[in-house]
C-alpha cells in the first residue's frame, strides 16, 4: 500500500517535472519556475508568511501537495548501548513521514542545493519538538551528525549543519560541533535512502561503530549535558544511535534525536 503511493507521487512528480520540461523548451529563460516541480509560477494572489513557510517561488500546486502529504509528527523508539553495556532508550523525533511530496522535497533540499526549503523543514522539526517535549525543558547543546568528507566533497555543504544552525534560535539551544569522522576511515555510511533502506540493521551498525568519534577538546562540553541530536532523515536509526552511543560515552546525561523525517 505504501509502495503503492510512494510510486504515485514519483510518477507524478516525474511526470509534472518531465511536462514541464517539454513547456520550457521554447521559452527557456522567460519565466520563473517552481522550484521544486517547475512548473511556470504563476501568481496565486497567495504570499507565504510565516518564519516557517515554504518559499515564495514554490507553486500553489506544491503548496496544496505539501499541505496533503506532511502529517503529524511522529517519533521512533530506539535502543542504545552504553560503554558499560547499559541499554539506554533513544527517543527520535521526526516532523512527518518520509514520503510523496516530502521526500521529493527533502531529496532536492539535500541533492539538488534547494537550500531556500530549509525554513519549513525545520518548521516541521519544531512542531516535532513541540508535540513531544515539555515548554519548560532545555536541551544545552544541538549536535548535528556530521557528514563523511566523501559526502561533503560531493555536496559542498552540510546539510545537517544547516538545519542544526537553523534550529539554534527558535529551540534558543546553541550548535557546537562536538562529533567528527575520522578522516582516514571508509565511507561506511552510504546516505542515500535507497542504499541505506538497502543494508539491514546489523549491517549498518558494525559498519558505523567506527564512524563517528568526539572533536578533540569536546569532553567538558558534553559531560552531564543534554543533547538534542540533529539528522534529516531517520532510516534503520543505526546513524543517530551510532551518535548517541559516543555522546554517551562522553558522560552526556540524555541523547534525544530530532529528524525532519521518519521512514517506516
Ligand atoms: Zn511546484
Amino acid at each position: 500500500m505504501l509502495s503503492n503511493r510512494r510510486s504515485y507521487h514519483t510518477v507524478r512528480f516525474q511526470a509534472r517535472r518531465l511536462g514541464q520540461r517539454m513547456l520550457d523548451f521554447g521559452f527557456p529563460e522567460s519565466r520563473p519556475a517552481c522550484l521544486l516541480c517547475h512548473r511556470p509560477l504563476l501568481d496565486s494572489g497567495v504570499s507565504p508568511k510565516g518564519e516557517f513557510a515554504l518559499p515564495e517561488n514554490v507553486c500553489m500546486f506544491c503548496r496544496q501537495d505539501a499541505q496533503a502529504t506532511v502529517n503529524t509528527p511522529t517519533f521512533r523508539r530506539l535502543s542504545v548501548d552504553c560503554s558499560d553495556g547499559r541499554p539506554v532508550p533513544l527517543i527520535v523525533l521526526a516532523g512527518a513521514d518520509y514520503q510523496g511530496f516530502l521526500r521529493n522535497a527533502i531529496r532536492q533540499w539535500k541533492y539538488d542545493g534547494a537550500l531556500e526549503l530549509t525554513p519549513w523543514l525545520t518548521g516541521l522539526m519544531i512542531n516535532a519538538y513541540r508535540a513531544r517535549v515539555w515548554p519548560d525543558w532545555r536541551f544545552n547543546l544541538l549536535v548535528a551528525v556530521p557528514p563523511s568528507v566523501q559526502r561533503l566533497r560531493q555536496r559542498g555543504y552540510h546539510h545537517v549543519g544547516i538545519l542544526a544552525s537553523a534550529l539554534q534560535s527558535p529551540l534558543q539551544t546553541p550548535v557546537l560541533e562536538v562529533l567528527a569522522r575520522p578522516t582516514c576511515s571508509a565511507d561506511p555510511v552510504k546516505e542515500g535512502a535507497a542504499t541505506q533502506t538497502a543494508r539491514n540493521a546489523a549491517q549498518r551498525r558494525q559498519a558505523l561503530q567506527a564512524a563517528f568519534v568526539l572533536q578533540a577538546g569536546s569532553g567538558n562540553s558534553v559531560a552531564g549535558a543534554r543533547v538534542l541530536l540533529v539528522d534529516d532523515v531517520v532510516t534503520t536509526g543505526s546513524t543517530l544511535s551510532a551518535c548517541a552511543e559516543v555522546l554517551y560515552g562522553a558522560g552526556a546525561a540524555t541523547v534525544v534525536g530530532l529528524t525532519i523525517a521518519n521512514v517506516r
